[in-house]
């Protein structure tokens, strides 16, 4: 969130405890922030706000394309995108460029939004940021919303459900839907992540990402890291502590094993959620070909995922090229992309791609 606005950090004197909680559920996920819950109502029934984020992205490129010279360039064609929106972007200037921590800035100005990037950031980052800063346009930018937002604890699923939304729309605008499919040609694999990437002046991780949610068919894409469960990460820091009473407690815990597990996850339109996510902590089987990605290169295989489907598909995993803080040293963090292999597929599912309420993951 990069939003400053009057009012945004408003306590209003209510405790967190007292603060009023709806919580929606449409589409197999759970809503809270009121900015999104308002969205899903705006038009007086309940819609999908990842269908309804999507669909507004997408119609802001197309208004966008019929400019004359649509350009190539993600930056200028940002700068199209959102102009049609209201927002006008600029580079910000060198003393704030020194001072602010941040891509990019959005904030109200009386002629409307404006966003300020920072020119001496890497030119994927300033991309994606400025994106997901328009995105955040979408969305009723109420003082309930801000209160919510400051009093949700960091990193909790409330505290990310905005977030996550303009990420989703993010890809959208700089990825559109259509335009991905057509550059990826029939041929989802992580070998053209590189040049997709270059192509869409968009990062590697969000383009491996762009393979699932951009598939016409049932596909699925994340990161893994080589970890214990949470659960297994506080037993083990109390377990100096704990020892002395191990006796009284009872049975000892469950020994604790590090492997690959599920940071994110996304999956294509066509993938029902209930069958093709991935849990967050759960583990895929030491015997996949992901524990192998360290050799380098993409690997490939034919495998199942570790979700309520038992389909097998084609799977291909490779090292993330930059590792994450807490990425361990000898097994590193790993972008996977699975998909369906056309054997398995035992019904048509043309078409299903546009249905709203599957809209993207
Ligand atoms: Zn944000």
């Amino acid at each position: 969130m990069a939003v400053r606005a009057p009012g945004h950090t408003d306590g209003g004197g209510t405790e967190p405890s007292k603060i009023d909680m709806e919580t929606l559920r449409i589409a197999g996920r759970r809503y809270s922030d009121p900015d999104i819950i308002s969205l899903c109502r705006q038009s007086g029934e309940l819609i999908d706000p990842r269908w309804k984020i999507v669909s507004m992205a997408r119609s802001l490129v197309e208004r966008a394309r019929d400019f004359p010279g649509w350009p190539n360039d993600a930056l200028a064609r940002l700068k199209i995108i959102a102009s049609l929106n209201g927002i006008k972007i600029a580079p910000m200037p060198a003393d704030l460029a020194r001072s602010e921590s941040r891509d990019a800035v959005l904030y109200p100005t009386e002629s409307g939004w404006r966003v300020l990037y920072n020119p001496d950031r890497p030119s994927v980052r300033i991309v994606f940021t400025i994106a997901h800063e328009i995105v955040h346009t979408f969305f009723p930018n109420s003082r309930s919303g801000a209160r919510f937002r400051s009093l949700t604890s960091p990193g909790s699923r409330e505290s990310n459900e905005l977030e996550l939304l303009c990420h989703l729309g993010a890809s959208e605008l700089v990825m559109p839907f259509d335009e991905f499919q057509r550059q990826a040609n029939g041929r989802f694999s992580l070998a053209s992540v590189a040049s997709l990437a270059s192509y869409f002046g968009a990062s590697l991780e969000a383009t491996v990402y762009r393979l699932a949610t951009a598939h016409p068919g049932i596909a699925v894409a994340g990161l893994l890291r080589y970890r214990y469960t949470k659960e297994e990460e506080r037993r083990l820091a109390q377990t100096t502590t704990m020892s002395l009473f191990t006796e009284a407690i009872g049975a000892p815990p469950q020994p604790a094993e590090r492997k690959y597990r599920r940071q994110s996850v996304h999956l294509s339109p066509a993938s029902p959620e209930n069958e093709c996510t991935i849990r967050f902590n759960k583990s895929f089987d030491p015997s996949s070909i992901v524990y192998t990605a360290r050799k380098g290169g993409v690997r490939t295989g034919s495998e199942s995922l570790p979700n309520a489907s038992s389909a097998k598909g084609r799977i291909e995993a490779i090292l993330c090229p930059y590792q994450g803080q807490d990425a361990d040293p000898e097994f590193g963090d790993v972008f996977f992309f699975w998909e369906r292999t056309a054997d398995h597929v035992d019904f048509d599912f043309s078409g299903v791609s546009e249905t709203p309420g599957r809209s993207d993951s």
